[in-house]
């Protein structure tokens, strides 16, 4: 089924990569992969909007050092009492906008998942779509400018390829080895990385050029 993500959540990861354009990325994810599938998961595409399956949930990556911290954006959003919201959870805590387990609205209580969620924040969106899909902006904590709310992610990454020398090196081949290859973290685009990216595009499907673009972070991103 074609899926795609709530605009709510594109147009908040847009402001947050606006805020903090230099944020890792390597735990963002939208659409639930073959493990998520199995499971209840907003990450699966299971709210319709005609034939499209609408993604409700977002998983924003921690990364404090290049201010993109997941713990402060949870707050921030929680405190605005944001009416999008159906729960964020951070850091073994969830907050759900509605009263639940004798709680009162947004109270924190414990998590008890299997990922603590102290690498990512995840945030699901309600299911009606007058919430999923506005796309009003968002109170990150950050005092950013708007972002153009339907520019798609996987265009705002680095093309890269042998040679390339980007931060985001190190980001490609965490996502890599995520993806079952066998490849040191090393943050070089060498002759490893390569065959990496080229064994990847043989397993979804793409064309095997061994170099980076949109199409190849959009399928790496699928997490
Ligand atoms: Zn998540």
């Amino acid at each position: 089924m074609a899926w795609r993500a709530a605009a709510s959540l594109l147009a908040l990861r847009d402001q947050v990569n606006a805020a903090w354009p230099n944020r890792s990325r390597v735990s963002d994810g939208t659409v639930g992969d073959a493990r998520h599938r199995s499971r209840a998961s907003d990450h699966n595409p299971w709210i319709r909007d005609g034939n499209m399956g609408v993604v409700s949930a977002l998983d924003i990556t921690h990364d404090p050092k290049n201010g993109s911290d997941a713990g402060k954006i949870a707050a921030a959003i929680r405190r605005s009492r944001d009416n999008r919201v159906k729960y964020i959870i951070w850091n073994r805590r969830i907050s759900n906008s509605s009263p639940t387990g004798g709680e009162a609205a947004w109270a924190w209580r414990p998590y008890g998942g299997k990922n603590p969620h102290s690498k990512h924040m995840h945030i699901s969106v309600k299911s009606a779509k007058s919430r999923y899909d506005s796309a009003a902006p968002w109170h990150i904590g950050a005092s950013s400018v708007i972002a153009d709310p339907v520019a798609p992610e996987p265009a705002q990454m680095p093309y890269l390829r042998r040679g390339s020398r980007s931060r985001m090196v190190k980001d490609l081949q965490a996502l890599l080895i995520k993806h079952g290859q066998d490849l040191k973290r090393d943050g070089r685009f060498g002759e490893a990385t390569e065959l990496a990216v080229k064994a990847f595009q043989r397993k979804v499907g793409l064309v095997q050029d061994g170099e980076v673009g949109p199409k190849t972070w959009a399928a790496l991103m699928v997490a």
